[in-house]
């Protein structure tokens, strides 16, 4: 790989750029399909697919084609006015998810907020909390973004520290996870519930956390407690929904519904940031003309693109892509049976291997597979993922196994 270029280009971005990220030594220009390659013409699977906002796969033509149709046609209006995209999305939406109604954001964090806000104010304003003492409860582990109020209950201090002060009302329980069995989990939830409890917030499986899949029937007994103690249920599936753990939402693996549901990422059709809240009229209600908005939420443009994304969903079967692949995917990684790999876990297309504790880390390993072809993020030191674009082939999994057998058995 030439890196003259690419050197000029990283550069430039650690010059005048915020450090913020870390990103792997590669620049980007193009992306197709499953397939991204750098400045100098090489190519690579992309296996990060921007942390599942690509589940349609770079530069999917439809959704081309869609974006350039809207844009020369009305792209940005505000919500001061209706618009056709808007009303279209929001109806094909609560027909697909089941969901009485839904507010649209842009990113991730302010559905994130947006539900909050909902979950608050359906406690003040339906379960009667007094002013100012309404609580949720989080689990630890999470990610659910990076505003002040969101990193303020993170249990990261990489995500908070030097952030604060951080605003009250929200407090940790245990996440289902390694020695914390499901009884654990939701004991430690119950016990911090009081009558000024409004809502539990939580991801189905914690990507961020490194593709934490707590055990079958976890959330099916946080519904129950949340019906026992008439909380609202919200799960935050901006990673998790949307076909990429192989069934529309993940929560579809057990058979239950939250009373709030958040979307983004793979939203927006790996075109442009839309996110949205979706829940009951009886919560939704809560909020009147001129308590939450956003200038770009809900743009024709974005609208118009993320119904065309669902469709696709179904279309071009992304779900059950996802859901067959990644079963075949996790267990020939499994059968990879080599001594640095901890363990394989998750589920659809969102895989996570853990590393044991050794010289080598995850960062380490992910530059191997660059070398190979192969483009992978680390998530912590340990954790390497692979979430590919869920319209990703056979033929192209059985090539990304090849290269990462290749890679572990040589170290
Ligand atoms: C990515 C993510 C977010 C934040 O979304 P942004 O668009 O980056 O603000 C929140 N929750 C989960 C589970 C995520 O994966």
């Amino acid at each position: 790989m030439s890196q003259s270029l690419q050197d000029d280009y990283i550069k430039k971005e650690s010059i005048y750029g915020a450090q913020n990220y870390s990103p792997l030594s590669v620049v980007l220009e193009k992306g197709e399909g499953a397939y991204l390659w750098d400045v100098d013409g090489n190519k690579y699977l992309d296996m990060v697919s921007a942390y599942s906002a690509v589940s349609h796969g770079h530069s999917h033509p439809e959704l081309v084609k869609t974006l350039q149709d809207q844009s020369s046609k009305l792209a940005i209006t505000s919500r001061a006015f209706y618009t056709e995209p808007f009303a279209d999305f929001l109806e094909f939406l609560s027909k697909i998810s089941g969901f009485e109604s839904i507010l649209a954001m842009n990113t991730g964090a302010e559905a994130v907020e947006t539900a909050i806000k909902a979950a608050r104010r359906w406690g003040y304003f339906t379960k009667g909390i007094p002013d100012n003492k309404a609580e949720i409860i989080v689990a630890d582990g999470n990610f659910h973004g990076r505003t002040t109020t969101i990193v303020g209950f993170s249990s990261d201090d990489a995500y908070k520290k030097g952030f604060g002060p951080f605003g009250d009302g929200f407090i940790t329980a245990k996440f289902c996870w390694s020695d914390c069995s499901i009884q654990d989990s939701i004991d430690s939830f119950s016990s911090k519930i009081n009558k000024n409890t409004c809502a539990i917030l939580v991801e189905p499986i914690q990507g961020e956390a490194g593709i934490r899949v707590p055990d079958y029937g976890w959330l099916q007994e946080l519904r129950k407690l949340c019906d026992k103690e008439n909380i609202l249920l919200i799960l935050d599936e901006i990673q998790s929904g949307l076909g990429r753990t192989g069934k529309l939402f993940a929560h579809d693996h057990e058979d239950i519904k939250p009373d709030g549901l958040i979307l983004g990422k793979a939203l927006g059709g790996a075109m442009l940031p839309i996110s949205a809240f979706l829940s009951s009229k009886e919560v939704m209600n809560h909020f009147n003309s001129g308590s939450h908005g956003s200038t770009f939420g809900g743009n024709p443009l974005a609208s118009k693109v993320a119904k065309r994304a669902l469709e696709l969903l179904y279309e071009d079967s992304l779900i059950e892509n996802s859901f067959t692949l990644g079963e075949y995917f996790k267990s020939s990684l499994q059968s990879i049976d080599n001594k640095i790999i901890k363990e394989v876990r998750g589920k659809g297309l969102w895989i996570g291997m853990e590393l044991n504790d050794s010289e080598l880390n995850a960062k380490d390993l992910c530059m191997m597979l660059l070398n190979e072809g192969l483009l992978c993020k680390e998530t912590h030191k340990t954790v390497i993922r692979f979430a590919p674009p869920l319209m990703i082939s056979k033929k192209e999994i059985d090539w990304a196994i090849k290269k990462i057998t290749k890679v572990i058995r040589s170290v």
